[in-house]
């Protein structure tokens, strides 16, 4: 019996499209940890995947029937330059997983040595990492952010150079799949407008298929894949979620979270806030994130102009008119999700000085962006202030008085019953979610101690965000002063 079931559409593109790139073997493959219920999803035997055979395979060590490994190649903008040449040079893409009920995903390797794109890297993932992907992506998907997933984790017994020597680790990435809006850069740049075609006419088939009955194919992927972006940007927006690297290379036209390497959940409300160690000048900081975006869609709009329109001219304006959309779909979205945190049905124009009121506040009193909004939704039901409550972790300060006044006041002229506002906003708004303080103790614990505990409950924990208890408190609560992270590094 085949134990993945295979359907390599990305192999079967042309040959500048990737090379043929198996994984390097590892000393001493050794399993971190086994994402079960994903694997259930995949079709694959967890019990498989956590055994001997599983662990060969998430380190590289063994292929199984079906995979053809490959790197991919693509470009994209780092911090603004162009930079024509990337690629996959620490992962490969195993091959994509058919799943029971006919979905299709991306199983990739990363971490598994060296490949045609490396670029003088040794290919290779030290354990942190590793952890810190694991810890955030799966967190994302319990959130109800759309992301590449976790699916396995297994260190190599090997070590690898860094600032330090660091134990070496591979992560098994699941994504619907790994295309970037650097990858359509890749071959607009070569000029190959034939690739640029069979490329486009494989992401519609794959990821945009209402596209396909469009009388312009390629403007209607366009459009997906704005619109896929502007949701995703304020998904990460309301949840206070930075991403560090938003190079064109690390966001995918699936809509997908991809990469994360730099990433941080915020704990005190700060607009500017940065903590990628190589984002010296904040370009990536929180509040640019939406701008950020609109700019990279923009270079997917530049990359596709040459199959838009046979007319250059015309392309142009196509293409323009499909980008200009995107700053009202990103208003409409967030917006969407700040009134379900804040237990409204809908936010009009007459509540926007509420919302801008509280982002302010926050800001000067650098308020914990994730418990405000849990004691808020605490705060709906005066009736109902129970088991779950956070009030030992967080206190509005005695000047957001007049602020909560104005909230409760607009709460009440809203049809939905006060129990109803509460469960919204419990469910809006997380309790737990990975922050950097002990995502830092769960990958120092395994680098320094070999003590996986630490992680694993980190994980168990972040399975359920919105779901408090008081002996998890210690999950929730913001960092002291000295614990206070703030600097987080690519690990590459
Ligand atoms: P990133 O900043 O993580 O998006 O990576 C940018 C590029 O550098 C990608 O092409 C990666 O494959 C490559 N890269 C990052 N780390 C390594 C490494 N350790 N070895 C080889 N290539 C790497
Ligand atoms: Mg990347």
């Amino acid at each position: 019996m085949d134990s993945i079931s295979f359907d390599n559409s990305y192999a079967r593109l042309p040959e500048r499209f990737h090379s043929q790139q198996p994984p390097a073997p590892v000393a001493e493959p050794s399993p971190i940890r086994v994402n079960r219920a994903l694997a259930t999803e995949l079709g694959i035997d967890a019990d498989w995947l956590a055994g001997d055979a599983g662990t060969q395979l998430v380190a590289g060590n063994t292929t199984v029937a079906g995979s053809e490994p490959i790197a991919t190649v693509y470009a994209g903008h780092q911090f603004g330059g162009y930079n024509p040449q990337l690629g996959d040079g620490r992962a490969v893409l195993l091959g994509e997983v058919l799943t029971p009920d006919g979905s299709r995903f991306d199983l990739q390797l990363k971490g598994s040595g060296p490949t045609r794109y490396s670029r003088g890297g040794d290919g290779r993932s030290g354990i942190g990492p590793v952890l810190r992907e694991y810890i955030l992506s799966e967190a994302m998907h319990r959130l109800g952010v759309p992301t590449t997933r976790a699916l396995a984790a297994a260190s190599t017994g090997e070590f690898v150079q860094r600032e330090r020597f660091l134990p070496g680790a591979v992560l098994a990435r699941v994504a619907s799949s790994h295309i970037r809006i650097g990858t359509f850069q890749y071959f607009a740049a070569q000029r190959d407008k034939e690739a640029l075609q069979l490329l486009a006419d494989h992401v519609i088939a794959r990821h945009y298929r209402d596209a396909q009955s469009s009388d312009n194919r390629v403007l209607a992927l366009l459009g997906g894949v704005i619109s896929r972006q502007a949701y995703l940007i304020a998904q990460w927006q309301l949840l206070g979620f930075i991403h560090g690297v938003m190079n064109t290379d690390n966001m995918l036209v699936c809509g997908e979270t991809v990469d994360y390497g730099p990433c941080a959940f915020m704990d005190q409300f700060n607009p500017d806030q940065v903590y990628s160690s190589i984002d010296h000048g904040g370009r990536y900081a929180y509040r640019n994130q939406p701008s950020i975006a609109h700019w990279n869609l923009s270079q997917l709009a530049q990359a596709l102009l040459p199959i838009m329109h046979d007319d250059p001219e015309e392309a142009v304006a196509l293409a323009q008119t499909a980008i200009d959309t995107f700053p009202n779909q990103f208003l409409k979205a967030n917006t969407q999700g700040m009134a379900r945190k804040l237990g409204l049905q809908t936010i009009g124009e007459t509540d926007t000085s509420l919302v801008e009121d509280l982002w302010q506040l926050m800001a000067e009193q650098k308020l914990d962006f994730t418990l405000v909004f849990r004691r808020l939704a605490d705060l709906a039901d005066n009736s109902n202030e129970g088991a779950s409550s956070v009030a030992g972790l967080f206190e509005f300060p005695d000047s957001m008085q007049p602020w909560l006044e104005r909230w409760r006041e607009r709460l009440t002229q809203d049809s939905q019953s006060s129990t109803e506002q509460q469960a919204q906003m419990y469910r809006a708004n997380p309790v737990f979610i990975p922050r950097n303080h002990l995502v830092e103790a769960a990958i120092a614990a395994a680098t320094d101690r070999d003590d996986l505990d630490v992680f694993h409950q980190l994980v168990e924990v972040l399975e359920n965000p919105h779901q408090y208890s008081a002996d998890r408190a210690l999950y929730a609560t913001p960092p002291e002063p000295e614990q206070v992270v703030n600097q987080t590094f690519c690990g590459t």
